[in-house]
């Protein structure tokens, strides 16, 4: 799509810290962060946001859930859950869908946030 800022993040038009990359999907560091670990994942293809998704998109939505665990514990976001049953570490998902949703960039991505207790 012309003129979206994460489309031409995907066409490396413009720089951005790309924590990983695939044929389908890519993580990078928000450029304002809001907490120490603060990514964004988003789909390559263009849908302008959350609402914009089909049933033929569950897939493609599914590996973002998936890959926000294992990105996160690469950050140093780790959920863990101890042998005596405790819990450490953890991370917030959030995908801001519109005006009353918060959403500013019209291109989905779901962030990725930790490193701090929120
Ligand atoms: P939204 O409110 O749409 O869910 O959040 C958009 C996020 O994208 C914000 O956290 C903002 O800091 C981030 N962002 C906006 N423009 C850029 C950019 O050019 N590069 C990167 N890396 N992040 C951006
Ligand atoms: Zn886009």
């Amino acid at each position: 799509m012309d003129n979206c800022i994460f489309c031409k993040i995907v066409a490396k038009q413009i720089p951005a810290t790309v924590l990983y990359e695939d044929d389908e999907l890519m993580a990078f560091n928000d450029i304002n962060p809001a907490a120490p670990v603060h990514f964004l994942i988003i789909p390559k293809k263009h849908l302008s946001s959350l609402a914009d998704a089909k049933a033929e998109d569950a897939v493609l939505l599914g590996k973002m859930l998936e890959l926000a665990p294992k990105l996160a514990a690469q950050q140093g976001c780790a959920y863990v859950e101890h042998a005596d049953g405790s819990k450490t570490g953890g991370f917030k998902t959030v995908v801001n869908t519109g005006p009353n949703g918060g959403q500013i960039v019209y291109h989905l991505h779901m962030h990725v946030i930790g490193g701090v207790k929120l």
